[in-house]
């Protein structure tokens, strides 16, 4: 499949590896806007979060745990982190994989959904 993150997956494709199991990898993302900046997709291919069934939502679960685990590894669990999950078109979605960006390392600027 022409995927991006599935080529980074079968390591087709480079990255700068964050954390791995059976079911996920993590990785920096290329373009940082913030101090730390990773993505964390599963290995299974859902094109979004819009196309994980009832059934396969055990993901999502996994993947808060990683990021849970990821924080605390990585130091920025206390002082706290931000979590996005962009689907589709109005959602700002470019990679067609599903992934959840984790920022931390500063404070963070308002979102879209905060501003008045
Ligand atoms: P989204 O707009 O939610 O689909 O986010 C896609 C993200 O993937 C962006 O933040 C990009 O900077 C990031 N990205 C694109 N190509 C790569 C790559 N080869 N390695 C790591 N991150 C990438
Ligand atoms: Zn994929």
């Amino acid at each position: 499949m022409d995927c991006l993150f599935c080529k980074i997956i079968d390591g087709e494709i480079p990255c700068s590896k964050v954390y791995e199991d059976e079911k996920v990898l993590a990785f920096n993302d290329i373009n940082p806007v913030a101090p730390y900046h990773i993505l964390v997709v599963p290995k299974k291919h859902f094109a979004s979060i819009a196309e994980v069934s009832d059934k396969d939502m055990g993901i999502v679960a996994h993947i808060h745990s990683v990021i849970n685990k990821i924080a605390i590894d990585e130091g920025f669990s206390n002082a706290g982190f931000r979590i996005i999950n962009n689907c589709g078109e109005d959602g700002g979605q470019e990679v067609k994989h599903l992934h959840y960006h984790v920022l931390a390392g500063k404070k963070l600027p308002l979102y879209e959904a905060e501003k008045k």
